[in-house]
């Protein structure tokens, strides 16, 4: 167990934390994406669940 945050694995944010550096971490949201589904807007990992909000609005905005 962690001396410091007593989890394990490590919190988030403890320094003791492993950095997973080939991690993606989701641009809008601040998620990590753990599949390969992502897209890349302005040089940046979006998840698809955001692109999906997002293609949602559209949808919604083009209908009215
Ligand atoms: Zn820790
Ligand atoms: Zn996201």
């Amino acid at each position: 167990m962690c001396e410091l945050c007593h989890e394990e694995p490590c919190l988030s944010g403890c320094p003791n934390a492993p950095v997973d550096t080939s991690r993606r971490i989701c641009a809008w949201c601040d998620e990590p994406i753990f599949d390969d589904l992502y897209f890349s807007i302005d040089g940046e990992p979006v998840c698809s669940d955001c692109v999906d909000d997002c293609r949602r609005y559209d949808t919604e905005r083009e209908a009215m």
